[in-house]
């Protein structure tokens, strides 16, 4: 079985359809939901430090506004295409209605690699994307926040740009940024704790405890780091992790079967999630092929790098002993991939669902700015369990009732929801 050419809007649309399909919608609100509302795309001229002068292409997505501003991050990355990005701001209509937060979703990119950009570069990338787009986003039509390679810093220049265009200071327009600038503690662990959150409900439905499991991860960014934190207080044991190799242009999984250290790991990483191969090899760590994370004999498996990393190709490489897929990454697992875990009946929790921590915390944070008011950090993440849970619950709750596979009926909560704002307002 190979795979083909990955579209991930494709794949956003054939999963959208399947449950429309399911739900009986009818034809406007399908060809309504199906595509972005809005889309904008530019190009931002950067100074480079060598004097030369190089042009960045810019995106940002606006898929659906009816339940409340677009929200979504910008991401960079050297791949980014425009199909990307309608892909991950359709997931994030889905994300916020499911967690039923008053927000839409939208997304953003930039074709660049910021492990080539000086912070300069980079400041002038965020700023020049904010000059292009400052008329049609904003804290009251659609709010960004950070992704794959942006963090609270380029979210810091990009308001700064924001509010030198307005005049005004409007925390409000974007989400993810520093504490004590505006931005909510716990943000920085949420997507990652939610994951978790989500994951500890589902242990307890199976009867499972957490402290007799052992999960292999896909990725070592902000999403890994924070789950891998969460899981291992609960008592699980993480004995692989999979993380992007910048010089040698591919992963690498690093193996420790007694399980790995998230701090010892952390002192031999970059900013972007890559691990250095020659220390952790000092440390004891086994290194493998990039693949290897997903065909460890292990209970879960959590994808948090990017999209189409369980396919056609390797989705039968997954251990007999795989109970669950909590999908901390946007659209990791394809359509063919898919349909095999269903077979196998692995259990999922839906990327849309199971990320979802990010935003939700991101709501937080703009409650928090309107109000110039900043809550503890416990807290925010009691809220934020809360909000994971029930939405889990909800979820988990309809999958059994109508006995739909558990992405399946986290759509119908969603598209369900969103519907039912387009019909209000009278769009369809
Ligand atoms: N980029 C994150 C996501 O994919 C967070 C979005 C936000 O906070 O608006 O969910």
């Amino acid at each position: 079985m190979k795979s083909k050419e990955f579209n991930p809007f494709e794949m956003a649309q054939a999963q959208f359809d399947r449950v429309a399909e399911l739900l009986n919608l009818d034809e406007s609100t399908r060809e309504l939901l199906r595509n972005p509302l809005r889309e904008y795309h530019f190009s931002i001229p950067v100074k480079m430090d060598d004097g030369s002068t190089k042009i960045f292409r810019g995106f940002r997505v606006q898929h659906n506004d009816a339940r409340g501003p677009s929200k979504g991050g910008i991401r960079f990355h050297p791949q980014e295409t425009v199909d990307t990005v309608r892909a991950l701001a359709m997931w994030m209509t889905w994300k916020c209605a499911v967690v039923n937060i008053p927000l839409g979703g939208g997304k953003g990119g930039v074709i660049c690699d910021p492990h080539h950009l000086s912070m300069k570069e980079q400041e002038q990338i965020c700023r020049g994307w904010v000059r292009q787009m400052a008329k049609n986003v904003g804290p009251v039509n659609d709010v960004p926040a950070p992704d794959v390679m942006t963090n609270a810093q380029h979210m810091l220049w990009m308001l700064d740009e924001y509010e030198s265009i307005t005049g005004g200071k409007y925390p409000g327009f974007i989400t993810g940024k520093p504490v004590g600038m505006g931005g909510s503690l716990g943000r920085t662990e949420a997507t990652g704790y939610g994951v978790i959150f989500t994951l500890r409900e589902a242990l307890k439905e199976m009867n499972i405890k957490p402290e007799e499991t052992l999960a292999s991860v896909q990725g070592f960014g902000n999403v890994a780091q924070y789950a891998i934190e969460l899981y291992t207080q609960l008592g699980g044991k993480v004995i692989a992790v999979a993380s992007w190799d910048e010089q040698d242009k591919c992963s690498y999984t690093f193996r420790k079967m007694d399980g790995i250290n998230r701090d010892e790991l952390l002192g031999i990483t970059d900013k972007f999630g890559g691990i250095d191969k020659t220390k952790a090899k000092e440390l004891g760590y086994e290194i493998l092929e990039g693949d290897a994370w997903i065909e460890q004999d292990v209970d879960i498996l959590i994808p948090a790098a990017l999209e189409n990393q369980i396919n056609a190709d390797n989705v039968n490489k997954i251990s007999k002993r795989v109970k669950i897929i909590a999908e901390g990454a946007n659209g990791p697992t394809t359509i063919e991939a898919d349909k095999v875990i269903q077979e196998r009946n692995i259990f999922v929790i839906p990327d849309f669902l199971a990320n979802a921590g990010g935003v939700t915390c991101s709501y937080f944070e703009q409650v928090q700015s309107n109000m110039n008011y900043y809550w503890e950090k416990e807290e925010v993440l009691a809220k934020l369990d809360t909000k994971m849970t029930n939405a889990y619950l909800s979820v988990s709750e309809l999958a059994r009732n109508k006995k739909l596979y558990m992405r399946d009926a986290a759509y119908v909560i969603a598209i369900n929801r969103v519907a039912q704002a387009c019909k209000d307002r009278g769009w369809v």
